[in-house]
């Protein structure tokens, strides 16, 4: 079999390094082991009709205006900002802490300047800041970080805060407004028809042939290429030669709920205490779809399965050097995206990283 450009994983990473060489006029197959394209973004409909995520909650959101002017080649957009609550002793709170987290929680009625304060009071200030566990008391002090950080980062990681790089937690910003988005980005958005009709409409090309349901392995060395890009966990591309570089799992419990127009008051409610997943996700707050009933997620964190995240590690990424190394060696292939490239992705950063690196490879051989 020929074809010019053989890419592994049909999720943001492949299907944006397939239509970029496409459009140049090089033949593209994409090959993915699951049944369906969009990679972890995957959008359906479940048997009741509501739009689901298959695979956990995703909401897109970027701060790069080449990214929103690509991806807007292929969708349409829906405003969406998304809000997150966190149940701690069986009251909900804002999260990412902000001033109104602080003034609920501690019956306070703080101004921006008195939450300000606040934090200063209670921060352990670390330096430098080596960990996750740093960057959370030398913000919040211990209190906040035991309601909020501390267990849910042992459910979601199997680590304790100090063992995750200072990365992780700091995903979560702390505010002294009251701003209660979870995230800030100037450009915050749900694909108008979801996300698989988007990865449709980025693999409709003449030059894409998509092949679902095949392994890496049974066209290895069946296909001739002139470059393959690989998206899947960088360990199995090597055969785990230095051993497994660990890769988190979660389980995903769906659940419907006919005649229930509303499960919870926002998008994501977080139990950093109690349960053993870490969030409810209820689809229709982040889609705007209108249902006469609801649907919803839970996210089961597991050591065994899919990989989803890299865990961010010092160990970790010892590990990832070394398989670094064999991948800079590789000549016809190229490592791309949250799996191969070990790295806590956003969806925007796989998109830019594999606008990257498509136009250095295209201009190279031009
Ligand atoms: P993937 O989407 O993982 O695609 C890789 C593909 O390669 C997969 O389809 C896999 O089946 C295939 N593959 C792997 N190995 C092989 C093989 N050997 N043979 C054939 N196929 C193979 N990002 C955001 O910006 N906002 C969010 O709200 C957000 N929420 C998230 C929630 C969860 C629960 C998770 C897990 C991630 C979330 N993300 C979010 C991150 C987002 O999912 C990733 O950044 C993005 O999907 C990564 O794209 P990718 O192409 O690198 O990898
Ligand atoms: N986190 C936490 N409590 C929360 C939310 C997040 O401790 O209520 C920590 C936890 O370690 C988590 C990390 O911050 O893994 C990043 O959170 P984010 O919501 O960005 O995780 P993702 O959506 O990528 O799973």
């Amino acid at each position: 079999m020929n074809t010019d450009i053989l890419v592994v994983g049909a999720g943001f990473a492949g299907a944006v390094i397939a239509e970029r060489f496409a459009s140049h006029g090089k033949t593209v197959l994409v090959i993915d082991r699951r049944s369906h394209i969009g990679g972890n973004a995957f959008d359906e409909l479940d048997s009741a009709g509501v739009l689901v995520h298959r695979y956990g909650p995703h909401i897109f959101h970027t701060n790069a205006p080449h990214v929103e002017e690509y991806l807007s080649k292929f969708s349409e957009w829906k405003r969406y900002e998304h809000r997150v609550l966190s149940s701690v002793d069986g009251k909900l709170y804002p999260i990412p802490i902000n001033q109104q987290t602080i003034n609920q929680l501690y019956n306070l009625s703080l101004d921006e300047e008195g939450v300000a304060a606040f934090f200063e009071k209670v921060r352990e200030k670390r330096t430098p800041i080596r960990n996750s566990e740093d960057i959370v008391l030398n913000s919040v002090g211990r209190d906040l970080c035991d309601k909020f950080f501390k267990n849910y980062t042992r459910k979601q990681w199997g680590l304790d805060l100090s063992e995750l790089s200072a990365a992780v937690a700091g995903r979560i910003p702390v505010r002294t407004n009251s701003d209660d988005r979870y995230f800030t980005d100037k450009f915050q958005r749900m694909p108008a028809e979801g996300y698989t009709r988007m990865f449709e409409r980025m693999l409709d090309h003449p030059n894409i042939r998509v092949e679902l349901n095949t392994e890496f392995q049974s066209v290895r060395n069946r296909v001739c290429v002139e470059k393959t890009f690989y998206s899947g966990p960088l360990d199995a591309y090597f055969n785990f030669c230095y051993g497994k570089l660990p890769y988190r799992s979660l389980s995903f419990r769906h659940e419907h709920f006919a005649m229930k127009e509303q499960y919870q008051p926002v998008g994501t409610v977080n139990y950093p205490n109690d349960h053993e997943y870490t969030r409810i996700t209820e689809f229709k707050h982040l889609t705007g779809q209108s249902h006469s009933g609801t649907s919803i997620v839970r996210e089961f964190p597991q050591t065994d399965g899919d990989p989803y995240y890299p865990v961010p590690t010092s160990e970790n990424q010892a590990l990832y050097q070394s398989y670094k190394k064999l991948a800079d060696a590789e000549s016809a292939t190229l490592f791309i995206g949250r799996l191969a490239e070990y790295r806590y992705y956003n969806m925007d950063q796989v998109v830019a990283a594999a606008l990257l690196l498509s136009s250095k490879i295209l201009n190279q051989t031009k």
